[in-house]
């Protein structure tokens, strides 16, 4: 299955179980996430870490905008929705551009679309990173 779909299914399915559209209650219902928000430096837009089953680390730059956060936090949530593990993964604008990144950039999109009721017309209220404000537009396509 191609990812773009794999990323929408996963997330439609998370909004019916939990019967709403807050990708942020979303987030924060998954009690296995300690999320914290930190003072990182200007490139670090934020990271994830899995520990354990029963415990991953999710931090977001406090730093960032209003929807730099949201968007970090979806990042980061991606991460753990698609189960990437063995390392930290760090979110900079700097840093190599990995399949993991990408994908969690897919997630990110997706649920900053849901979050914030985007559509075409809403496109240019909003300021994210471009890869992914790239792949938000892929998604209204
Ligand atoms: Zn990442």
């Amino acid at each position: 299955m191609y990812i773009e779909n794999y990323v929408k299914k996963s997330i439609n399915k998370l909004i019916k179980k939990y019967d709403t559209d807050d990708m942020i209650d979303i987030v924060y219902n998954n009690k296995n996430l300690c999320i914290y928000f930190c003072k990182l430096t200007k490139n670090l837009n934020g990271y994830y870490k899995y520990l354990s089953p029963k415990q991953q680390l999710l931090v977001v730059n406090e730093n960032l905008s209003k929807q730099g956060k949201q968007c970090a936090l979806f990042h980061e949530y991606g991460h753990c929705l698609l189960k990437h593990k063995g390392k930290t993964f760090s979110n900079s604008i700097s840093g190599a551009y990995t399949k993991e990144e990408y994908e969690a950039d897919m997630v990110s999109a997706y649920m900053f679309i849901v979050h914030n009721s985007i559509d075409n017309e809403r496109i240019n209220e909003i300021v994210l990173p471009p890869r992914v404000m790239y792949l938000v537009c892929k998604f209204l396509k």
